[in-house]
């Protein structure tokens, strides 16, 4: 040693896009040091996968093993250097044409660095590729990494899954979300909603910060208590408003779908197919997807519903006062609020009718009202 302090290669700058996920860079960056031929990169949507196959591809291809300042580096992460090759699939799954372009891509020389990355996301949407992919995967031409995402690892995956170095990423922490977003310019408040609706999904958080609509919603929820004036018909008419927010709340989601259809349709035309490929499944995943961000916004909604009886019941306790039944019977409505809010919310995921449940909810706390 020479007392120099020893640059850190790869610089942590190359996974600054990488939120919470301490292990999974630490895992990245050793194998930037000493790369194997294959990775999977698997963990659920949102949790930074791409981010973090980036960062990996820059430091194997930089000169300087991923200094994170280079031409090279700053290309890779932007996803504009040639020796990074995505083989995104073309239709709702990655089908064996998918494979055999990222087999061709593979056999081809490396353009500018020592080596060339080809990653391939979707691989969890690889079904009938498997057989293709996996021959591509376990005879690597000299000089070429693969990377591949996957957001879960079906059974049909266990024979990639074998041959890769497999790298976990976790759903992000709440808390790491908010102070993600504020760090971008987020107000803290509506970070903070976001990141807790976000269920760990960063990409859904950046799409809810950029929902017009979300704080108006979170509001509409918190006045819900002041609104319920203990009769049935007040009860219905709150319920069928709230449904009719969490369906707004899906425009953002249904413009991203819309703009995927137009990709696939533009890539599609590119390559001389009439119509997209698989359209049926990827209409159907948007139609899931649809369904559980419907349910994820209603669940957001009771959270901040839960927020405001429990706001309440704190602020009961903290005014203390003489024991008297007047203050005795309002802390047990409080808790009572609170505990339906929390068993509606439970409820929710379990298939039952969501209009139904609301009702039933606001007509009971119609009933508590105080
Ligand atoms: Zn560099």
């Amino acid at each position: 040693m020479n007392g120099e302090s020893p640059v850190e290669r790869p610089a942590a700058a190359l996974f600054e896009d990488v939120v919470g996920q301490d292990r999974a860079v630490a895992q990245l960056a050793a194998a930037a040091r000493r790369p194997v031929h294959a990775y999977l990169l698997h963990g659920p949507p949102g949790s930074g996968k791409r981010a973090g196959a980036r960062g990996l591809a820059a430091a194997l291809l930089c000169p300087d093993g991923g200094c994170g300042a280079c031409a090279t580096c700053r290309r890779v992460l932007a996803g504009s250097h040639p020796d990074l090759v995505v083989v995104e699939r073309s239709g709702a799954s990655l089908d064996v044409d998918d494979a055999r372009t990222a087999a061709a891509r593979a056999q081809r020389r490396p353009l500018e660095a020592d080596r060339q990355v080809i990653l391939v996301p979707d691989v969890h949407l690889a079904g009938p590729a498997v057989p293709a992919l996996l021959k591509t995967v376990e005879e690597p031409p000299p000089a070429t990494v693969f990377v591949l995402l996957a957001d879960d690892l079906p059974a049909g995956l266990a024979t990639i899954v074998s041959r890769c170095v497999q790298i976990p990423f976790a759903a992000v922490p709440p808390a790491v979300v908010s102070a993600w977003l504020v760090a971008r310019g987020v107000d803290e408040g509506v970070a903070g909603a976001a990141a807790a609706a976000s269920g760990g999904n960063l990409d859904r958080a950046r799409l809810l910060v950029h929902d017009a609509g979300f704080a108006t919603r979170q509001e509409r929820w918190r006045s819900v208590p002041a609104r319920l004036d203990g009769t049935g018909s007040a009860a219905v008419a709150v319920a069928t408003e709230l449904l009719g927010l969490a369906e707004d709340a899906l425009v953002p989601l249904r413009e991203e779908h819309a703009r995927e259809l137009t990709s696939l349709e533009e890539q599609a035309e590119a390559s001389g197919a009439r119509g997209i490929p698989g359209r049926r499944q990827v209409e159907e995943r948007h139609r899931r997807e649809e369904r559980r961000w419907r349910t994820d916004d209603l669940r957001m909604g009771l959270a901040a519903l839960a927020g405001v009886y429990r706001d309440r019941l704190t602020a009961l306790v903290a005014a203390g006062g003489p024991r008297n039944p007047g203050a005795d019977a309002e802390r047990r409505r409080a808790v009572a609020h609170v505990e339906a809010v929390g068993a509606a919310a439970a409820a929710l995921g379990r298939n039952v009718q969501e209009g139904l449940l609301l009702e039933a909810l606001l007509v009971e706390l119609s009933g508590m009202a105080d």
